[in-house]
């Protein structure tokens, strides 16, 4: 297909030029604060690095192309991300977000923004008519995500925004594509304003750092934003932007991968007499497959299932698995595995998201999948 192949050159190239002084292939980590100016008060593309760094300015420039926005913003964390997007509100407006949203981003909505006076709502993004009848007067945010963690729901982005879009406060639609990556979905080409990133999972792939993204398509949107990001100053680093832009050289491959191996580690689970659900969008037992093949590219790397026997079943297989890791977090080469209801989400106990004791999330990751297979194989014998 044409635009996958576009896509991988992309991936490579956008934003990195050789460097125009030395011919450096590699974009250069500009670990620098500050830049010699040519005069007093002359205009220079480069002042100080918590407005502009080139290193950063390179990987802004590839994560628009990647998403086909005009302007990517480039963030100390996905949190720092999600904190620039609430600050374009003001007290008294009203955000609806999807209610299996990331649990940092809940515990940010209610424990900070909450505080500040913004007024939130959590509404099913799965049935789009509930979801757009949910929306207020004085609704100027809508946040969105697709696949969701760890249920792996799926939400029909394209209706939605149409829906949202029709409403006459025309709320911002905000998508957290972490999950997805803009190899598998790119938000702004199905209607979204906003497309938000932790770029510590798939972006980065290697589990060496942490980091946030934001792309854009609109030129008001992107000065707001672009205000926001020098304003508060959550920058990240140069030599974290640098291993983004390495990450990404390899995204499409490795998403491929990762999507290849999940689908052979869910139709195994799926067969297995221990194994009480399965969770992949990849899988055709998956009651949103259809939107899963039209929405994404492929149906990713995250992969959660439920086992027989409960709480305590689930967390003795997380803890007796030898290739998947014991670990928070997704996205990297490696394979993890956690107990959201212990972990990551222990956080969201009494929040409209509601996650099964015994729910096991696997981060597939790009080792061999007979080897990944085997793994769970082994562990599902010994913890049964
Ligand atoms: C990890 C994650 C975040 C937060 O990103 P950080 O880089 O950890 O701040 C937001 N959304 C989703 C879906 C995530 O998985």
């Amino acid at each position: 297909m044409a635009t996958e192949g576009r896509f991988a050159t992309l991936a490579v190239h956008a934003g990195q030029a050789p460097d125009p002084t030395t011919g450096a292939v590699m974009t250069p980590i500009y670990q620098t604060s500050t830049y010699r100016q040519a005069g007093v008060g002359a205009d220079a593309q480069y002042e100080y690095s918590r407005t502009a760094n080139p290193t950063r300015g390179a990987l802004e420039a590839c994560l628009a192309a990647l998403e086909g926005g005009s302007r990517g913003l480039a963030f100390a964390s996905g949190m720092a991300a999600t904190d620039a997007v609430l600050h374009l509100l003001e007290r008294g407006d009203h955000v609806l977000a999807a209610h299996d949203l990331y649990g940092g981003s809940y515990r940010l909505f209610q424990e900070v923004f909450g505080r500040l006076g913004l007024h939130f709502t959590y509404a099913n993004a799965a049935d789009t008519e509930g979801f757009l009848g949910a929306i207020q007067p004085n609704t100027r945010l809508i946040w969105l995500e697709s696949p969701t963690n760890p249920l792996l729901d799926l939400c029909d982005l394209r209706a939605l925004a149409d829906g949202a879009k029709d409403h006459p406060g025309r709320p911002i639609i905000c998508v957290d594509n972490t999950f997805a990556s803009p190899y598998l979905q790119r938000p702004l080409s199905l209607g979204a304003d906003i497309s938000l990133h932790s770029t510590t999972k798939y972006l980065g792939g290697h589990s060496d750092l942490i980091g946030g993204a934001l792309v854009v398509n609109d030129d008001d949107l992107a000065q707001r934003l672009g205000f926001l990001q020098n304003a508060v100053g959550s920058v990240p680093g140069p030599l974290d932007c640098f291993l983004v832009l390495r990450g990404i050289k390899t995204l499409p491959i490795r998403m491929d991968r990762h999507a290849e191996n999940a689908l052979t580690v869910s139709e195994f689970l799926a067969g297995h007499s221990r194994v009480a659900s399965v969770l992949y969008p990849g899988l055709p037992s998956h009651p949103q497959h259809d939107l899963a093949r039209r929405q994404m590219r492929n149906a990713g790397g995250m992969v959660s299932f439920r086992v027989q026997g409960g709480r305590e079943a689930a967390h003795r297989l997380a803890a007796s698995t030898e290739i998947f890791t014991l670990a928070e977090s997704l996205g990297g080469v490696e394979s993890l595995i956690e107990v959201p209801a212990a972990m990551t989400h222990a956080s969201t106990q009494g929040s409209p998201l509601q996650v099964p004791a015994d729910l096991i999330r696997l981060s597939v990751g790009i080792e061999a999948g007979e080897d990944l297979v085997e793994d769970l194989a082994r562990a599902l014998s010994s913890a049964g």
